[in-house]
């Protein structure tokens, strides 16, 4: 065994081979996002402990034994973020965003970190792409994020995409309800999984997340928080659910859906794909109407969502992406460093003229290098330091011709390129 470094656990390289797929999927979010009127946002990669203990909650797994926390050597506690929305709403109040018109609509890319157990389509540090849409309730709101998240799985061929939605009410109803599922938990403590059974109190909710069947059989007999909502809450709620059919968006409403963040009020919601295995979340979200309290500010609604990149991009189809037409590939005629400037000079006036251009960079004999510009596709290639000059072929026809200097060689390739 060398001792050579590996990339830690649940962390990954992106690969050359890899990057253009990812390249496509973010171009396409942003087409679509920007054309809703989504605005890029970034925030740091790390950000004050308390916000994220505040935001997104004390309970919650994230903040319990998820979060890279660290001190930093000013002796302030830093993590490094774990989600997006605690950040772009700390952002949103650091910069009076209230004041511009309402809602603001963000958007971000950025890579997220989680110590969770790494597995298929589970990674400590990963990527996301989330919308907020910031300052309004109305259930339009709500309804135009899950539409745009649906179009983008949609666009980028994700498989087997399946819309679960339910709503959480307001935090009362909430409190209200905990109490109740609490007493239903206790009664039927002996069936449950250990796990769920010493977070009663903590957490009784993620109880209906479990896979232990004990506990899944308590569940089905557990009271439903969609049964328990406040008349306005089920009004919100049931406009959601109509704008959405309007839309023709397919959904199931689902009761037991709970998303591991404690901020979420009225609407969540999660899309999953069956192309995954047991990690099958692509994207989910909600209403998040009392976090901007939490965090310090006025009360402030808000809806976002956030879907993986990695498992967008497993659960996609995965059509090939051309590479970059190569339009030169500049070659010496011995091979040596005698023609180097030369070569070097031709390819900088290329580049400047617009092609695509590579160089010879590893001493090949000429037949090496034009086997090399042949696996690269290259469409012409200059043989630069013969007798006669440089040499213009054209790998298609495989017509050599003897060019003038740099100039004719660059404007007889453009010329190639965009033929009359
Ligand atoms: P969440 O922020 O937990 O609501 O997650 C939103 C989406 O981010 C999920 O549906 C996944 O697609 C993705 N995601 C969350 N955690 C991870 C992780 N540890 N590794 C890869 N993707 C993740």
């Amino acid at each position: 065994m060398s001792g050579a470094f590996q990339a830690p656990r649940g962390t990954y390289d992106v690969l050359p081979e890899q990057a253009a797929a990812r390249e496509r999927l973010e171009r396409t979010a942003r087409r679509l996002l920007e054309g809703a009127g989504y605005r890029r946002i970034e925030t740091p990669a790390f950000e004050a402990t308390e916000l994220f203990a505040r935001g997104v909650g004390e309970s919650t797994d994230i903040v319990q034994k998820e979060m890279y926390t660290f001190e930093d050597a000013g002796g302030r506690s830093l993590t490094l973020r774990p989600e997006g929305t605690a950040p772009v709403c700390r952002a949103y109040l650091e910069h009076g965003m209230h004041k511009l018109p309402q809602p603001v609509k963000l958007w971000y890319l950025s890579s997220f970190f989680r110590y969770e157990r790494a597995q298929a389509g589970r990674y400590r540090q990963f990527w996301q792409i989330g919308v907020e849409a910031i300052g309004s309730d109305d259930p339009a709101v709500d309804a135009e994020a899950i539409v745009l998240l649906q179009a983008l799985l949609q666009e980028l061929g994700v498989r087997g995409v399946r819309l679960r939605l339910s709503s959480l009410g307001s935090p009362e109803t909430r409190a209200a309800y905990r109490e109740r599922l609490q007493a239903h938990l206790h009664a039927n403590a002996g069936e449950l999984a250990r796990e769920v059974r010493e977070r009663i109190d903590l957490n009784p909710l993620r109880a209906f997340d479990s896979d232990h069947a004990g506990t899944q059989a308590v569940m089905v007999r557990a009271p439903r928080l969609l049964d328990e909502l406040s008349p306005d809450d089920a009004e919100h709620f049931e406009a959601v659910c109509a704008l959405l059919d309007a839309a023709g968006i397919p959904y199931e409403i689902d009761p037991t859906l709970v998303r591991g963040l404690d901020y979420y009020t009225r609407t969540v919601f999660e899309f999953t794909s069956d192309a995954l295995g047991a990690q099958s979340g692509v994207g989910g979200g909600g209403r998040y109407d009392g976090l901007m309290e939490q965090l310090g500010g006025p009360p402030t609604p808000g809806t976002g969502w956030a879907a993986g990149i990695e498992r967008m991009l497993l659960a996609a189809d995965s059509t090939p992406v051309p590479q970059p037409v190569v339009d030169l590939y500049v070659a010496r005629e011995d091979g040596g460093r005698d023609d180097a400037s030369a070569a070097f000079a031709l390819a900088a006036q290329a580049r400047r003229a617009g092609l695509n251009v590579q160089l010879e960079l590893a001493g090949r004999s000429l037949k090496g290098q034009l086997k090399q510009a042949g696996r690269l596709g290259a469409r012409f290639v200059a043989i630069v330091g013969g007798q006669e000059g440089t040499r213009l072929r054209d790998m298609e026809s495989g017509d050599q011709e003897s060019v003038d200097g740099a100039d004719a060689a660059v404007a007889r390739v453009l010329r190639g390129r965009h033929p009359a």
